[in-house]
């Protein structure tokens, strides 16, 4: 276990691996300013997800729910990305072959430049209806909160509480892990599945773990390296210009 305050870190060098995951969780973007769910001055302290992001509170109140996203969306668009993300966005121009598997639903990676980003909890930016699918919507107000085609409300594009994960979108997500040889955790507490299963994956098929968090998670020991800190500290030093 590496203290940031106190140990050196040697960088890693992507050139000598073929296949790069960066996982990334709420603690990424905390940095940015964008509150995490659990714990101390999450989300779930002030609202209770029951009335906000669950599909039978979407059923019996839409607007309220749609309301709440709404304010999920200002709060996204006054953050920025941090030098942590840049870092991975500059990885990924950088290498042939680099994904970034994300929890986070804000956009904040594709808005530090990342083009290769499989949100495995949708994302903000999304809406959609039974009748028309999937489509981005990236106002600070939903463009319509109705269907223009079916009169349906628009449900936002996310995995919400009690909401089974994207079968294609956990396939491949775990496809892609299994084959990476490099994979890097960063803010993520492990503790909400199918997601926190995806660092067993990596190291089971063989590749080098290495997490990035500001405290040790119940999952720490699966890792060859675990540095504590900030992610927008540590990653510079990782992967140094
Ligand atoms: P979590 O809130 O359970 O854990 C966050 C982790 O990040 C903690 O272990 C914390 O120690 C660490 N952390 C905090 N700041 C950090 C920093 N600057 N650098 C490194 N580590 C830091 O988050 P989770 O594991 O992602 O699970 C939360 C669930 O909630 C996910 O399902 C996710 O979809 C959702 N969520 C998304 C967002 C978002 O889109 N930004 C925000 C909150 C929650
Ligand atoms: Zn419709």
């Amino acid at each position: 276990m590496y203290d940031d305050s106190t140990v050196d870190i040697i960088p890693l060098d992507p050139n000598k691996y073929k296949k790069l995951v960066f996982f990334t969780g709420a603690g990424m973007s905390k940095e940015s300013g964008i509150p995490t769910y659990r714990g101390k001055g999450g989300t779930w302290e002030e609202y209770n997800y029951k009335d906000y992001a669950c599909q039978v509170a979407f059923e019996k109140n839409p607007n309220h729910v749609l309301d709440f996203h709404e304010l999920r969306r200002k709060e996204a668009k006054s953050c920025q990305p941090h030098l942590g993300h840049s870092i991975i966005s500059r990885v990924e121009k950088n290498h042939p072959d680099v994904t970034i598997v994300t929890q986070n639903i804000d956009g904040m990676h594709q808005r530090a430049g990342s083009k290769n980003v499989i949100e495995l909890h949708g994302s903000l930016w999304r809406i959609r209806c039974d009748c028309s699918g999937v489509r981005e919507d990236m106002g600070e107000t939903y463009e319509s909160r109705k269907c223009l085609k079916c009169g349906s409300w628009l449900r936002p594009d996310i995995i919400w509480f009690e909401d089974l994960l994207d079968n294609n979108v956990i396939s491949k997500a775990t496809n892609i892990i299994s084959n990476s040889d490099l994979f890097i955790s960063i803010g993520t507490s492990a503790v909400v599945y199918p997601a926190a299963g995806l660092p067993m994956t990596a190291k089971m098929n063989g590749a080098h773990c290495v997490e990035i968090n500001l405290e040790p998670t119940n999952i720490s020991s699966l890792y060859q390296d675990n540095f504590l800190g900030k992610a927008g500290d540590i990653l510079p030093k990782l992967f140094p210009v």
